[in-house]
């Protein structure tokens, strides 16, 4: 008999996920289907996101080789039915206040920074670059962890070496970068690019350094099509884009500088976005969601 959600403690609620105490050393990190766009948690939920997210976490952490958080299989018994396939034990650990970003092309915050100065969190960047240019090597451009309804803020390394010490700091760029290429090999093999994403960092309470929360999911990562990349525009990015392109769109009403809650995505939005991150999932790991654990919603 598995365990019913109600017998764990609630610790943290947060945008799109919730953990809860298993015991003195371990979590379930339980995935959610809400979905944020623009910075708002959107009213609709996307069915199975939260399983195919967790899917994809997990086929990374097995595929990565790098000491992670997770404490056991998707199928634990330890996860209640009612989050099975979407939920994880993991180790509880002492998260280190950084958001671990790794940039190999630049776009979003990373090009409005380099319009303005030139570089990307105190890293100087080759000028003419445009929107999807590569940047190659790869950067570390950390970012401050915000609480939940703000933006987080980009930040040099030199400020996280004030935060943390110059040794982690060193050492969660580098284990940054090496984490980074292996996840862009990865999707490369595969006709995707790995444009950015954000890692986070653990310690256990015996002082090693663990890769945890989610990994190279389209929710910290911007995934592209490879064979669709033509830089000096916007590329179409694997997961969000439907939502995005309708709330933008004239049939929503909305508008990003509205300064109201975006409106409740309709059903075939819905659909066609379910039907991405499930292609997104099969394409990148080469699996079928069919097989994972967990009732289909
Ligand atoms: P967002 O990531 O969307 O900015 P958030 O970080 O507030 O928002 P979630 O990502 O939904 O919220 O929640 C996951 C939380 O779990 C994060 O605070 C993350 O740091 C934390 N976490 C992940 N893995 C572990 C772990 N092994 N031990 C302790 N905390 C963890
Ligand atoms: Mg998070």
């Amino acid at each position: 008999m598995r365990p019913e959600l109600s017998e764990y403690t609630p610790i943290y609620s947060g945008k799109v996920r919730e953990l809860y105490a298993v015991d003195d050393e371990h979590l379930l990190l339980v995935a959610s289907d809400r979905i944020s766009a623009y910075d708002y948690i959107l009213d609709s939920q996307i069915p199975d996101k939260g399983r195919v997210l967790t899917a994809m976490s997990v086929f990374f952490f097995d595929a990565l080789g790098v000491p992670n958080h997770l404490a056991g299989p998707a199928d634990d018994p330890r996860i209640p039915e009612s989050v099975l396939g979407r939920a994880l034990i993991t180790r509880r650990l002492d998260m280190v206040q950084v958001e671990c970003v790794a940039r190999g092309y630049l776009t979003g915050s990373g090009l409005k920074e380099y319009r303005a100065n030139g570089e990307v969190c105190g890293v100087p960047l080759p000028a003419g670059l445009v929107d999807g240019s590569r940047i190659d090597p790869p950067i570390f451009t950390p970012a401050t962890k915000a609480a939940v309804g703000d933006h987080d803020e980009n930040v040099s390394f030199e400020r996280v070496a004030a935060d943390v010490g110059i040794d982690l700091a060193t050492r969660l760029r580098e284990l940054t970068l090496d984490v980074y290429s292996r996840g862009a090999d990865i999707a490369r093999d595969r006709g995707i690019l790995l444009a950015d994403t954000k890692f986070e960092f653990g310690r256990t309470p015996g002082g090693e350094l663990l890769l945890a929360d989610e990994v190279l999911t389209p929710d910290s990562s911007r995934y592209w099509d490879a064979a669709l990349y033509q830089p000096g525009r916007a590329q179409p990015s694997f997961d969000k884009q439907i939502v995005r392109d309708w709330l933008t769109g004239p049939d929503s009403g909305w508008s990003t500088d509205s300064g109201t809650p975006p409106p409740p995505l309709p059903d075939d939005v819905v659909a066609r976005t379910r039907t991405r991150y499930i292609e997104a999932y099969e394409r990148i790991s080469g699996l079928s969601f069919a097989d994972w654990p967990g009732a289909a919603a």
